[in-house]
C-alpha cells in the first residue's frame, strides 16, 4: 500500500535561443525536464501529474532525480489525500534529504494535483489561496543588443520584461530595449557582475527606469549583495542565493527581495512557506520559474497571489508545450483552473 511513481525525461526545443550569464557552452536551444505521474494504490484510477526541472547549478540531473525518488516516497510513507497529508509529505521530504528541490517539486506538484482530483477542487482552493495574481513578465536571454530589442518589440504586450544581463553588451542591450519598450524592465545578471560592473551600471539603470536588479553577484557573496543594496535605490533580489526556506535568514538586512521558484525549493508546499515567511520577514517577493512546461507553471500560479512580482513564462519560451489547459489572459495573468487538481493534461489525451 502506498504511492507509486512513473517518470519520463523530456528534451524540448525552445522558441528562441535562451542564454544566461552562467550558461554552459552550447546551452540555450533545448531544455530537459522530468514529468512524473504519481498514483496512490488505494485510488489507482486517479493520476497526479508533476514536474521537476533538474538544474546542474543546483546539483540535479534526471539521474539524481531518479535516484532520490524512491527515498522521498519512502519518507512520505502512507499518504493521506488531504491538505494535512500534503503538508505532512512536504515536511517528511524536507527532513528525509537535504536539497534535491526538483525531485521534491515533481512529487509535491503531483501530490497536489492528485489530492485536488480526489477532493474535486482546484489546487489553489485546496490551499486556500486567491485566484487573483499579478501579471507575468516575459524574459529575454542574452544575445546581440539588436536581437534582444527585436524580441522585446515582439513581447511589447507584456506589462514588464525581464532582461538577462551579465556581459560586455549590457548597457547597449538595455538601451536598445528601452528604445522599443516603455514598460518596467527587470534585469537579471545571474551572478555575472563584479562590484565594479554594478557601480558603473547603477546610475544608467536608474536613468532607464529599471525596476529591480536580480542576483548581480555570486550566490554566497552576501557582503557584496549588501554593499550594493546599501547604495541602490532599486531593490536587489536574491535568486541563486535564495534556494530553500533556511536561506531567508542569511539574506535578512542584506537584500530587499527574494526570488522563490518551485524547482529550487521543492514545490508548492515549500514555495508557500517561503513566500509567507519571506513577507513576514519584510522581503519583497518575486515568484519565478525555470523553462518548464505548463505543469510547473500551473503549480506556480497556485501561490502567485502571495508574490509582488511574477515571472512565470517558462512554458511560453517552449516551442511546443506538451501540456494544455492553462490559459494566459490578455492582461498576462494566468487564469487559475476551475477544474479539480491543476487542470493541465497531456496534449492529445
Ligand atoms: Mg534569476
Amino acid at each position: 500500500m502506498g504511492l507509486t511513481l512513473a517518470s519520463e525525461t523530456l528534451s524540448l526545443p525552445l522558441r528562441d535561443p535562451f542564454r544566461i550569464a552562467r550558461a554552459e557552452p552550447g546551452a540555450g536551444t533545448r531544455i530537459t525536464t522530468v514529468i512524473v505521474e504519481v498514483r496512490d494504490d488505494r485510488i489507482p484510477d486517479v493520476v497526479g501529474i508533476g514536474e521537476g526541472y533538474p538544474d546542474r547549478f543546483y546539483g540535479e540531473t534526471p539521474e539524481t532525480m531518479a535516484a532520490v525518488f524512491p527515498a522521498l516516497l519512502e519518507a512520505i510513507g502512507s499518504f493521506d489525500a488531504t491538505v494535512d497529508g500534503l503538508i505532512a509529505a512536504d515536511h517528511r521530504m524536507e527532513r528525509a534529504i537535504r536539497g534535491h528541490g526538483a525531485a521534491k517539486c515533481a512529487i509535491d506538484v503531483a501530490l497536489h494535483d492528485l489530492v485536488g482530483k480526489v477532493q474535486g477542487v482546484p489546487v489553489h482552493v485546496l490551499r486556500g489561496l486567491s485566484a487573483e495574481t499579478p501579471p507575468t513578465d516575459f524574459t529575454l536571454g542574452i544575445d546581440e543588443p539588436e536581437v534582444v530589442a527585436e524580441r522585446a518589440r515582439r513581447a511589447a504586450d507584456f506589462p514588464a520584461l525581464k532582461i538577462k544581463v551579465g556581459g560586455p553588451a549590457d548597457l547597449a542591450t538595455l538601451r536598445a530595449v528601452r528604445r522599443v519598450y516603455a514598460g518596467p524592465i527587470r534585469v537579471d545578471a545571474n551572478t555575472g557582475w563584479t562590484r565594479h560592473d554594478a557601480e558603473a551600471l547603477l546610475p544608467e539603470l536608474l536613468d532607464m527606469g529599471v525596476e529591480l536588479i536580480e542576483q548581480p553577484f555570486h550566490a554566497r557573496a552576501y557582503r557584496d549583495l549588501g554593499w550594493l543594496q546599501e547604495r541602490s535605490p532599486l531593490p536587489i533580489v536574491a535568486d541563486e542565493s535564495c534556494v530553500f526556506p533556511e536561506d531567508l535568514e542569511a539574506l535578512r538586512d542584506v537584500v530587499a527581495g527574494i526570488n522563490v521558484k518551485l524547482a529550487k525549493c521543492g514545490g508548492i508546499g515549500p514555495a508557500y512557506r517561503m513566500l509567507v515567511e519571506g513577507r513576514r520577514m519584510g522581503f519583497r517577493t518575486f515568484l519565478g520559474c525555470m523553462e518548464e512546461t505548463s505543469v510547473v507553471i500551473a503549480a506556480s500560479a497556485v501561490v502567485a497571489s502571495l508574490a509582488e512580482w511574477v515571472d512565470l513564462d517558462g512554458c511560453l519560451l517552449l516551442e511546443n508545450d506538451p501540456f494544455e489547459g492553462l490559459e494566459l489572459r490578455p492582461d498576462k495573468r494566468w487564469r487559475l483552473s476551475d477544474r479539480p487538481g491543476l487542470g493541465v493534461v497531456r496534449k492529445g489525451t
